[in-house]
C-alpha cells in the first residue's frame, strides 16, 4: 500500500483510464423479449440478463421496488442511496452495495437513477463522486426520475461527453405498479441504449414508448402528471361538495367508477380520502414539483394552462400545511381548510 502511494501519483478521477465495458457491443437481446410479451424471462434470457451488471441509484418509494424486481428476475444489481439504510433490504435480497454513484457507474454496465427532482438528479449524476465521474464509453445511464427537459438535456450532455450513452425514461404509474412491474416508460435519447435497456425496462414495466430526442420523455411525463394533478384537485372538490349538500361521498365514488369519467385513481384513492387518511404512494411534494415544472413547460411555449395553475396553488397550500410527505390525495385538506375559513 505504501509502495503504491509513493510511486503511483494520485491522478484525478476524471483523467484515470477507465475500463472499457463490452455491454454495448454485446449482441442485442432476442427480439421475442419485447413489450407486451410475458415478462417471465426464459432460462436463456435469464442468463443474458444476469450477464449485464445493473446499477440502481435512489432507493425511494419507486426505486426500491424497481430494483427489487430486477433482482427477482435474476439480474446482477448494485445499489446506492443517499440514506444508506434504505439499501439494506435490497442487500438482504442479494444486491451489492457501493458507497457513491461514481463507484456504481464505474462497476456497472447499465445504471438506472430514480431521484426526487431535477436538483437531486443533476447532483447525483454530475456532482462530486457523481455518476459521470465513474461512467465511460460502452456503458449506459438511464434516468427514470421525473425532471424537466432542460435538466435531462444537461445530464445527457455530461454523460455523453464521457462516451457513454444516455436515455431518459420517466415512468407513469405509482408505488403499486412499481411493485408489480407494471410501469409505463416514457423514453427518449440514444436509440441503441433504448434497445439494450429494453429487457430490463420490461421487467419493471408493462409498456414503453420511445419518443425521440432527450426532453420529449420528460415533457410527456410532465403533461401526464399535470393532467393527473388537476384531476385529483377536481375530484377532491367533488368529494367535499357532495358531503356539503348531504350526499354520501362513497356513493359518489361508486357512481364515478361506473361512468365515462372513471379512472382507477378515483376508486383507489377515494375511499381513503373520505376517511381523511393518505397512505403515501406518490408524495404530494413530488406532485407539486411536477405541476410547477409543467407550468414552466407551458410558459416556455406560451400555452395557457389556467386549470393546472389553480390546482398548483392548492398543492402549494397543502405543502404549507405540512402535507409534503403525505400522498398527493391529501390535497383535499387544503380545500377543507379553505372551507373552514369561510364558515
Ligand atoms: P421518494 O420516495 O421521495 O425518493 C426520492 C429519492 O431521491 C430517494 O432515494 C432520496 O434519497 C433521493 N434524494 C432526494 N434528494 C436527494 C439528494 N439531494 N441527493 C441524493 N439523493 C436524493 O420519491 P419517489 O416516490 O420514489 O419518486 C422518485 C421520482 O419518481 C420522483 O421524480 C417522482 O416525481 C417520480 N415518480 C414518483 C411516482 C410515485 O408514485 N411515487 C410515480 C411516478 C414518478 P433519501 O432516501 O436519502 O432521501
Amino acid at each position: 500500500m505504501a509502495f503504491c502511494s509513493i510511486f503511483c501519483p494520485r491522478i484525478p478521477v476524471r483523467f484515470r483510464p477507465k475500463p472499457i465495458s463490452h455491454f454495448l457491443s454485446k449482441p442485442l437481446f432476442p427480439l421475442s423479449y419485447r413489450v407486451y410479451s410475458s415478462l417471465q424471462p426464459t432460462p436463456s434470457t435469464k442468463d443474458e440478463l444476469g450477464s449485464v451488471s445493473i446499477g440502481f441509484l435512489g432507493m425511494g418509494i419507486m426505486g426500491s421496488p424497481m430494483a427489487q424486481n430486477l433482482l427477482k428476475a435474476g439480474c446482477d444489481v448494485t445499489v446506492w442511496n443517499r440514506t444508506k439504510s434504505k439499501c439494506d433490504p435490497l442487500v438482504g435480497l442479494g444486491a451489492k452495495y457501493k458507497s457513491s454513484p461514481e463507484e456504481v457507474t464505474a462497476t456497472c454496465d447499465l445504471t438506472f437513477a430514480m431521484l426526487a427532482d431535477p436538483e437531486s438528479a443533476i447532483d447525483v449524476a454530475c456532482g462530486k463522486n457523481g455518476a459521470v465521474s465513474g461512467i465511460s464509453s460502452g456503458k449506459g445511464y438511464v434516468d427514470v426520475s421525473t425532471v424537466d427537459a432542460a435538466s435531462s438535456i444537461l445530464i445527457s450532455k455530461q454523460i455523453k461527453d464521457t462516451g457513454a450513452l444516455f436515455l431518459e425514461a420517466p415512468v407513469s404509474g405509482s408505488k403499486k405498479p412499481a411493485e408489480d412491474g407494471q410501469l409505463i416508460f416514457l423514453t427518449a435519447g440514444d436509440k441503441l441504449l433504448y434497445e439494450k435497456a429494453a429487457p430490463f425496462l420490461d421487467i419493471m414495466g408493462k409498456s414503453r414508448f420511445y419518443l425521440g430526442d432527450v426532453g420529449n420523455g420528460a415533457a410527456m411525463k410532465l403533461v401526464v402528471n399535470m393532467i393527473m394533478g388537476s384531476m385529483m384537485a377536481s375530484f377532491a372538490e367533488g368529494i367535499l361538495l357532495s358531503q356539503k349538500v348531504g350526499l354520501d361521498p362513497n356513493v359518489l365514488v361508486e357512481v364515478v367508477s361506473q361512468g365515462a369519467i372513471n379512472a382507477p385513481m378515483y376508486s383507489l384513492k377515494g375511499p381513503s380520502m373520505i376517511k381523511s387518511v393518505y397512505p403515501t404512494a406518490f408524495p404530494l411534494k413530488h406532485q407539486q414539483k411536477d405541476m410547477r415544472l409543467a407550468l414552466g413547460l407551458a410558459e416556455s411555449v406560451s400555452q395557457s394552462t389556467p386549470i393546472a395553475a389553480a390546482a398548483n396553488e392548492l398543492y402549494k397550500v397543502a405543502k404549507s400545511y405540512g402535507l409534503s410527505d403525505e400522498d398527493f390525495s391529501a390535497v383535499i385538506e387544503a380545500l377543507k381548510a379553505a372551507r373552514s375559513q369561510q364558515s
